[in-house]
């Protein structure tokens, strides 16, 4: 997707602060972060939406959790725990149509989330 704000992250085309990559799984820091730790986890592969998704993405998706578990790791937060977030369009809050994850850590959570 050319005009895809992650896609063009992925290639290069605009800077982001990278924290980990893979072949299939890219996570860099939030511009905007809501948390002292605020990470995105995408696939590489453009998929606009949960709605989107199908299954044979399946195990990309469940990628996605264990890139989180790996980083969760490395930012040392997992025991102190930490919140993952998926936006599916508009009303749920989603502005950047590339599924990604929200990692969130380093502040007590709370919930409902508004
Ligand atoms: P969502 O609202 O779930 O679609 O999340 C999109 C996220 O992308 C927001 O938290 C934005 O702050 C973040 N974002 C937008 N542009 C960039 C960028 N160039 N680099 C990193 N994060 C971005
Ligand atoms: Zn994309």
């Amino acid at each position: 997707m050319t005009d895809c704000l992650f896609c063009k992250i992925r290639e290069r085309e605009i800077p982001a602060d990278i924290v980990f990559e893979d072949d299939d799984v890219l996570a860099f820091n939030d511009v905007n972060s809501q948390a002292p730790i605020h990470i995105l986890i995408i696939p590489k592969q453009h998929i606009s939406t949960v709605n989107d998704v199908d299954t044979g993405d399946e195990p990309i998706m469940g990628k996605l959790f264990s890139v989180a578990k790996t980083i969760a790791n490395q930012q040392g937060i997992s025991e102190d725990g930490y919140r993952l977030v998926v936006n599916c369009n508009e009303k749920a809050g989603q502005t950047v149509f590339h599924i990604h994850m929200h990692l969130l850590a380093g502040r007590a959570m709370t919930w409902p989330p508004g």
